[in-house]
């Protein structure tokens, strides 16, 4: 079984089985900000995950109607272990790398870059909608500058984060969005064939559903999935989300170990109710 820490092939198509999986964690943490654009008249191979952010995915619609013909992505979106694949490979002067940004600062990881084939022809489309290219040292590179787009540096590496967690309660990282040392650490332990065919694996590689679809339960919501929180924690249920609701959040997260930041994630989820 290899790891992602021992993964040297050039291509990324062999991380593949874990990247679905971190995506699936992205669409839980943001659901509907990656939108699928595999419909447009587009060729996207093995290692390549047809998402762009909305805004993004539009423009790039735009760029291939006006040309009208198919473009060939080589790379859209990326998660952090394609992201680290290429890092390692470009920090070690393999398969003719020669710029990979650290894991979760590339545009690829927030779903806002795109690299192209025959980036020459097609940049004076992709330009006139607001995809901009890099520069000749990454010469097939365009990011997207236009309106509408979240600055979601944190979410690529957040969502690897809470999938470890997940699956390690014993090895708990901090959910900080950060790319660090002992998040490198842990994902270089991850099987490239995805979280269930990890060492010491014996949860399922997808965390139970929040309360409401996919969403954190923060200060300011309201309604049947507040009071069913409320009634779990012990508190009065009234179903609105106030102070005191934050204060029994943060100290039941205190007392457990986790990032007492008062909203109701997946990981506190999960723990409010095993208890
Ligand atoms: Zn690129």
């Amino acid at each position: 079984m290899s790891t992602v820490g021992r993964y040297l092939d050039c291509s990324t198509a062999g991380v593949r089985a874990l990247d679905l999986q971190l995506i699936r964690q992205i669409e839980r943490i943001s659901p509907g900000l990656l939108v699928d654009f595999s419909k447009f008249n587009v060729q996207c191979g093995g290692g390549c995950h047809p998402f762009l952010q909305a805004p993004a995915a539009a423009a790039l619609k735009k760029a291939i109607t006006a040309r009208g013909r198919k473009l060939v992505v080589n790379s859209a979106y990326r998660t952090i272990s394609q992201q680290f694949v290429l890092y390692s490979h470009c920090r070690a002067g393999r398969c003719g790398i020669t710029a990979a940004a650290q894991p979760g600062k590339s545009n690829h990881n927030t779903g806002l870059a795109l690299d192209v084939e025959d980036a020459a022809g097609w940049r004076p489309y992709l330009e006139k909608f607001g995809w901009d290219w890099i520069g000749s040292f990454d010469p097939m590179h365009f990011d997207y500058r236009g309106p509408g787009c979240k600055n979601l540096s944190w979410l690529a590496t957040k969502a690897f984060q809470q999938l470890w967690n997940y699956n390690y309660p014993e090895r708990r990282i901090i959910e900080d969005g950060q790319w660090g040392q002992q998040t490198e650490k842990v994902l270089r332990c991850v099987s490239v064939n995805g979280f269930d065919s990890s060492p010491g694996f014996e949860r399922l590689a997808n965390p139970p559903e929040l309360p409401q679809i996919g969403t954190s339960l923060r200060a300011g919501m309201m309604g049947t999935p507040i009071a069913q929180l409320q009634k779990k924690l012990g508190i009065p249920s009234d179903g609105i989300f106030g102070s005191g609701t934050t204060a029994a959040v943060i100290k039941f997260q205190r007392d457990r170990g986790l990032v007492a930041d008062g909203i109701v994630g997946v990981q506190t989820w999960q723990l409010i109710n095993e208890q």
